[in-house]
């Protein structure tokens, strides 16, 4: 049984993220929380009282980076208060708690209140909290001071119901649900109020944003109604998931949408996709592609791409650069294949 604690003014506390965009805006969030708590944030290799490390499971590298992390974090600071939040924790909690000096092990359904069960003393041997995550929809209900930065993420979504068969966040994050409409753009303002001129749409699957106030576009017109927001970006979004009323919007003088798409194509074999479950053919995603570039001016494309899946011959292999090398991409991120325990191998 864990007592929800909160701890007296002048203590120093240190937050380390690994992995994506989306971890990235939750710790921030975890961050602004601890300010408002009396917490002093102190950069990640300074002593600390406390710390949190927001961990990621995307791959094997992924989780051998978290362990390091956790152990170079309880290295230095062997009587501070270590939690352990998030995907990795959600996956691999008994590897966690079999490092020693952790005292928490928090999962994605209950990460946000990390703050709440941080205790005065060490545990003997780690508290796991790692509950079923819920499929309802959901709100954030602290989001205070930033530091000040013109750019800021903003978290519309979590999880992903696509199941792709090289990934395990949809076992990480739970099914894809979406976040209270009034709530994010409430979390806009304060952020516009602070001087962010421009937000990152973030999320696990953002193209499958839907409550039943809003849907995606909705929620970039109500971005673009706040004032001092001047820019608007999609953060990576699924093929399959993009209105083509975005276009629209990207060539609106007037919306703040940036003329941007970050969209993986993992591979530019059919087969491979197959095996990938991915829900498109290499057809259909290059159609919707030269689509998006006929329509908007000055379109900026990014992608990732899987190399070494089981099934990627030489051939298909091939295949893949000769699809990058020769449509309008303008980057490309390469992640090697990472095997993994179970149906879902990891990205
Ligand atoms: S790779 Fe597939 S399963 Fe994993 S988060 Fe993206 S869409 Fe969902």
């Amino acid at each position: 049984m864990v007592t929800a604690t909160t701890q007296p003014n002048s203590k120093r506390a240190s937050l380390h993220t690994l992995g994506c965009r989306l971890n990235q805006s939750e710790t921030l969030l975890i961050q602004q929380r601890l300010q408002e708590e009396g917490y002093e944030i102190v950069p990640f290799g300074e002593e600390a009282d406390f710390g949190i490390i927001n961990t990621c499971t995307v791959t094997n590298l992924a989780d051998s980076k978290c362990r390091q992390t956790i152990r170079q974090f309880v290295r230095r600071n062997p009587e501070a208060y270590t939690a352990v939040i998030d995907c990795y924790s959600q996956m691999g909690s008994k590897e966690i708690a079999s490092i020693g000096g952790v005292d928490l092990i928090i999962g994605n359904q209950e990460k946000m209140s990390v703050v709440d069960f941080i205790g005065q003393e060490k545990n003997e041997a780690p508290v796991i909290i790692r509950d079923k995550i819920s499929q309802d929809d959901f709100s954030i209900s602290f989001f205070g001071d930033l530091p000040f930065n013109q750019r800021a993420n903003l978290k519309i979504q979590d999880g992903c119901s696509f199941v792709c068969s090289f990934c395990i966040i949809p076992l990480a994050r739970g099914a894809s649900r979406s976040r209270d409409f009034n709530n994010l753009l409430d979390e806009a303002r304060a952020k516009a109020a602070q001087g962010v001129r421009e937000v990152v749409i973030t999320g696990v699957n953002i193209g499958t944003y839907l409550t039943k106030e809003a849907d995606l576009l909705r929620v970039l017109d109500g971005l673009n109604s706040i004032e001092g927001i001047d820019r608007i970006r999609i953060s990576s979004i699924e093929p399959t998931t993009i209105p083509e009323a975005l276009f629209m919007l990207m060539n609106d003088p007037d919306h703040a949408l940036l003329p941007f798409f970050h969209i993986p194509l993992q591979s530019g074999s059919d087969l491979v996709l197959k095996e990938m479950r991915r829900r498109y053919s290499i057809s259909e995603y290059l159609d919707f592609l030269h689509l998006a570039h006929r329509i908007v001016d000055d379109l900026y494309i990014g992608t990732d791409i899987m190399v070494g899946f089981p099934s990627e011959s030489e051939d298909a292999f091939q295949e893949t650069c000769r699809v990058f090398l020769e449509n309008p991409f303008d980057f490309c991120h390469v992640f090697p294949f990472s095997e993994r325990g179970g149906d879902s191998s990891g990205s």
